[in-house]
């Protein structure tokens, strides 16, 4: 586990992070991406930290992956590209640098190294976990096979390397229905997020079997809440994420991924959007969109806040945090995320 003790008395003493009015002016630019959810005196605090991650970004060759669920002052701060997981894997096997930081959990840093195992990857917290990937194994895929003889295996990208290996392909929250519907079998299996797994029956033509797992952010949202927010504002347009359940997705405007959900809500510029998601979203783009007004319940995954500026500097002065997969096991995952990509681009998506 990683000391915050030993993170900040390395980092005072190599770095001067006194928050400064001063040097927040400095960095005005940087600022008015987020000044809209970012007061002045929090970014007087943050200014120092994006400063020195930025400099030393250049001095390691570094580029930091930020995912949409990040904080605004790194999702706009210090990130250099940002998106969805799939998005960022994709991204770091592009980039020219040597060192790649994940802000986001450790399956996406693992779905990197995965895909760039020649490319260092940090992770500023291995303690940042997701409750899908941990609620299966290997095992448990071997499990579904053997319950369902020759039904082939798709996993959500939200897997460990291990499950990625294990599965015959990988699919993402834009790209499920169609994966499935390409199967060449009636019966599919779909791991580890049953209500992805449920939504996407209720689109598909086969017969899709599913591993109980849950991420802890969306299966809080009811569709009873949803309802009782309609009706105290008409106006507003619910938009939410498929591993909310089947009766969420039937209550929303608009069911995407995040990058989805990003799109619809450019697109359609509605006047008030409740995001059903994890909270960074809609402070993340609400910048961008000053016109949507963006309602505020949300919930927050406790483990994509694990990752702060302060984290990601120590990780980067140190180098420490790398993530490894074993090569074999990396080669076998690599297979079933490349099928998606490849299966992806041939049907246009
Ligand atoms: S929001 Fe849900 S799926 Fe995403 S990392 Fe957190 S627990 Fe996992």
């Amino acid at each position: 586990m990683l000391d915050i003790s030993l993170v900040r008395s390395t980092l005072a003493s190599h770095y001067d992070l006194t928050p400064s009015p001063e040097l927040a002016a400095s960095m005005s630019d940087l600022y008015g991406r987020m000044d809209r959810v970012v007061s002045p005196p929090e970014w007087a605090i943050y200014a120092p930290y994006v400063k020195a991650i930025n400099d030393l970004k250049k001095k390691r060759n570094a580029v930091i992956l930020g995912h949409n669920y990040m904080t605004p002052e790194i999702f706009h701060g210090v990130s250099d590209f940002v998106g969805d997981s799939l998005q960022l894997a994709i991204k770091a096997t592009e980039v020219e640098a040597d060192v790649i930081v994940q802000a986001g959990v450790h399956f996406m840093a693992e779905t990197s190294k995965i895909l760039s195992p020649e490319k260092t990857v940090l992770m500023p917290d291995m303690a940042a976990g997701c409750s899908l990937a941990e609620s299966i194994t290997a095992e448990g895929v071997e499990e579904m096979r053997a319950k369902y003889p020759g039904a082939p295996v798709v996993s959500y990208v939200n897997t460990t390397a291990e499950v990625k290996a294990a599965s015959d392909i990988c699919c993402t929250s834009s790209n499920a229905v169609q994966i499935v519907d390409a199967m060449d079998s009636d019966t599919v299996i779909m791991t580890p997020d049953q209500f992805l797994a449920q939504n996407v029956a209720n689109l598909s033509k086969k017969k899709v079997v599913f591993w109980p797992g849950s991420c802890i952010v969306h299966e809080l949202y009811t569709a009873d809440d949803l309802r009782a927010y309609r009706e105290l504002d008409p106006e507003v347009k619910i938009i939410a994420h498929p591993e909310c359940t089947p009766d969420v997705v039937a209550e929303a405007d608009f069911t995407g991924s995040t990058s989805g959900i990003i799109k619809w809500v450019h697109d359609h510029k509605p006047s008030k959007a409740m995001l059903v998601t994890e909270c960074s979203m809609a402070s993340n783009i609400s910048d961008e969109l000053p016109e949507v007004e963006f309602a505020k319940p949300c919930n927050m995954c406790p483990y994509m806040k694990k990752i702060s500026l302060e984290k990601i500097l120590y990780v980067l002065h140190t180098m420490e945090g790398q993530v490894e997969v074993d090569p074999d096991m990396a080669a076998k995952a690599r297979l079933s995320v490349e099928r998606m990509i490849d299966l992806s681009k041939k049907l246009g998506l």
